[in-house]
């Protein structure tokens, strides 16, 4: 479904993606972990064009990123990102918030949106906070408004940039739970994350970066009980 090949980026004397292949099947969730600094968020961003990148080519479902235009706005809708930070409209309700997307992109109908965008806050378990904005959500709420609003828009594949490392630890695990349950019912997932609970659970396979490469790539079970590059022992020992 999506597939990067020799993929190459810098910034500036910084090679921060180093001929990186990786292929994400339909269905599948691919967690991405790995030092700071070594590249994960450039990638996510590479992937949705939010970064430009010198060589190689990223497909999904085998059409090449388009660069701009009207083409590139539809890309960044069927390829929905959540970030760190959790990026409502402030002076949006929750529901606007999630509405916007399908109203002015996929060209929905406002009663049609509503409807959709009720049911993906009920499924995310923040449907009776709809009238309220977004100040008035936990960070956890927030996080996972902000999960509907990217469902809201149908997309192929959803990525996950350490949606939950700005939370309470309190709150990490109902974030958690909705992304695990998102990814039980077949969506397409690239996470990255430092919660490795969720990596055992959730990851079909985990792609560890490390100074702009993929060094290993894995199932979960193999990749925690028996990782085969050093800085992979390395990471995984600091963790403990
Ligand atoms: P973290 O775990 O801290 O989020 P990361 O693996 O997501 O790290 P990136 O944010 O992708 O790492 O950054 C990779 C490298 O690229 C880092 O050395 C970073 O300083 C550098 N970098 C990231 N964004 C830019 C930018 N816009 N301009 C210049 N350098 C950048
Ligand atoms: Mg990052």
């Amino acid at each position: 479904l999506v597939v990067l090949e020799d993929v190459n980026k810098h910034f500036g004397d910084l090679h921060v993606l180093k001929d990186i292949n990786l292929t994400v099947h339909e269905g599948e969730v691919v967690v991405v972990i790995g030092p700071s600094g070594s590249g994960k968020s450039t990638l996510c961003r590479t992937i949705n064009r939010l970064e430009s990148y010198e060589s190689g080519t990223i497909t999904i479902h085998g059409d090449e990123l388009p660069s701009e235009g009207k083409a590139l706005a539809k890309l960044r809708a069927d390829v929905g990102m959540v970030f760190q930070s959790f990026n409502l409209f402030s002076h949006k309700t929750i529901l606007e918030n999630v509405t916007l997307g399908p109203i002015k992109v996929r060209r929905k109908k406002a009663a049609e949106a509503k409807q959709r965008a009720m049911e993906l806050l009920k499924r995310v378990g923040v449907d009776h906070q709809a009238e309220k904005y977004p100040a008035q959500l936990s960070g956890g709420q927030q996080q996972r408004v902000a999960i509907a609003r990217s469902l809201a828009m149908d997309p192929t594949v959803m990525l996950f940039d350490e949606p939950t490392s700005a939370l309470d630890p309190e709150m990490i695990n109902e974030v958690l739970d909705v992304m695990t349950s998102l990814a039980k019912s077949g969506m397409t997932m690239i996470v990255v994350t430092h919660e490795m609970g969720f990596a055992r659970k959730a990851a079909d396979r985990v792609v560890f970066m490390s100074d702009g490469a993929i060094v290993e790539e894995n199932t979960p079970e193999e990749f925690f009980t028996n990782p085969q590059s050093d800085r992979a022992k390395d990471f995984l020992g600091k963790l403990l």
